[in-house]
């Protein structure tokens, strides 16, 4: 049997689709690239944004057709779409089979069989409709496939923040954090099996534990996988500017293994803006942990992710988030136009900003930002970094790829006999466009 799974979005999606993976695995599946050969098909959506929600219905206008010379063919469709479209996907959707919720991944495989079972009889699709909270499923942890160096550990699932314009609390849930002892029991089979860097994972990961009676916070929970042996790098997303304690930026100067790396969104640079996205902080606000966090670790790298075109954002409020983007200096950001989410609050918002507007603020703002992050790059060049070796460099020729401490990719010749998850000490030489490449002096 063999199992063709496609995911959109963020990295909570990612770590869901090696959950589901895993999952299949242990029934005897094997993972293709190749959808016309599989037994199963599964898709992780994404609702954040408009753009990957249509890609779905495109993806399963490609899939559901390949039913007619795979009548075994079984199709799923989890993650944020189906959580919001619940039974109507499968109505809008005839030969769609199973639609499963963002707690339901572990019930995945039992429903995989119902259909296989049902079909003896009556052809028929199962909706799953009871979208409840089920932390169970965050218990389904993969090991990693041999050779990999880096895991990602969800620590918490959903947001209770209701920014306006984010369908995230209606998807995944109220915020739930795993206990902590689950958490390091984890990370500590991930060193065993040999990863080497872990990324904590939660919608907002600075509010860790602060919603369960007893539980640690974020700080604490860093320094506890911080005492893991064999871990050597740490990092986290996504945290909630408004949520980041002088713990955690302190965390930054005192855990060696803690990445000098944060993705810390900002989403935009003006107040009337930000307060309008419900977001909880200032610009003044914002910019106050950065700067803590900069004297703090002064060479720590900062992405975020920025909306252009929200509602009522004007010129005046636009020239604010490109002003963020010179004061903050951030290695790179991910920015989006702002697109309609049905059932947020700013879908009610009607000041809506042109999309030929929306389209040139963005590319104003990826056309600056790109200048920033080859300044930044410029400027490493002549510099000596810790690299983790992460696997052998696209380009080939005995050349292996790397991150910095910072997360910049690094390329370099490498002695022979080098593996993932080695470390070495390397000369910067040139920049590239997105990436540096580097000589080893130890
Ligand atoms: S913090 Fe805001 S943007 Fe992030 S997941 Fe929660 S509601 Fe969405």
């Amino acid at each position: 049997m063999k199992i063709f799974l496609e995911t959109y979005g963020c990295q909570m999606n990612v770590s869901d689709s090696s959950k589901i993976n895993y999952l299949f695995a242990e029934q005897g599946y094997q993972p293709t690239t190749v959808s016309q050969e599989a037994d199963l098909i599964v898709i992780n959506t994404c609702s954040v944004r408009e753009k990957p929600e249509l890609k779905i219905f495109s993806a399963l206008g490609r899939y559901i057709p390949l039913k007619s010379n795979r009548p075994e063919l079984v199709i799923a469709v989890g993650g944020c779409v189906a959580q919001q479209w619940g039974d109507k996907l499968i109505k809008r959707c005839p030969g769609l089979d199973i639609v499963f919720g963002t707690h339901q991944l572990d019930s995945l495989p039992e429903l995989v069989t119902k259909i296989r079972q049902s079909r003896k009889s009556v052809r028929k699709s199962v909706a799953v409709t009871d979208f409840q909270e089920r932390p169970g499923g965050l218990e389904v942890m993969p090991l990693p496939a041999p050779g990999t160096i880096n895991a990602m550990v969800t620590i918490m699932q959903g947001c209770d923040n209701f920014c306006s314009y984010c369908i995230v609390p209606y998807v995944r849930g109220r915020e739930y954090s795993r206990p902590h002892a689950k958490i390091i029991e984890e990370v500590r089979r991930l060193a065993r099996a040999g990863i080497k860097e872990v990324m904590l994972l939660g919608q907002n990961v600075n509010s860790y534990g602060l919603k369960e009676t007893g539980e640690i916070g974020f700080a604490e929970l860093l320094a506890k996988v911080h005492e893991v042996e064999g871990i050597e790098r740490i990092r986290f997303t996504t945290s909630h500017p408004k949520d980041m304690s002088d713990a955690v930026i302190s965390a930054f100067a005192t855990l060696p293994k803690l990445s000098p790396y944060l993705h810390l969104p900002l989403q935009a640079g003006s107040d009337a803006v930000l307060q309008k996205m419900g977001r909880g902080y200032s610009v003044a606000d914002y910019l106050a942990k950065v700067d803590k966090l900069r004297s703090a670790v002064p060479d720590i790298a900062l992405t975020t992710d920025i909306i252009v075109g929200f509602p009522g954002e004007s010129a005046s409020d636009f020239q604010k988030t490109l002003a963020m983007l010179d004061r903050v200096r951030y290695d790179q950001i991910y920015s989006f136009k702002y697109s309609i989410r049905p059932g947020t609050r700013a879908a009610e918002f009607v000041d809506i900003v042109p999309d030929g507007e929306k389209r040139d603020r963005l590319a104003r703002c990826q056309a600056r930002q790109d200048e920033i992050s080859q300044e930044i790059l410029d400027a490493q060049v002549g510099r000596v970094s810790e690299v983790l070796v992460t696997g052998s460099s696209k380009r080939g020729a005995g050349e292996w790829s790397g991150r910095t401490p910072e997360n910049r990719i690094v390329n370099f010749l490498a002695p022979a006999g080098t593996q993932a998850g080695d470390f070495f000490q390397v000369k910067i030489v040139t920049a590239l466009k997105h990436s540096l490449k580097g000589e080893v002096i130890s």
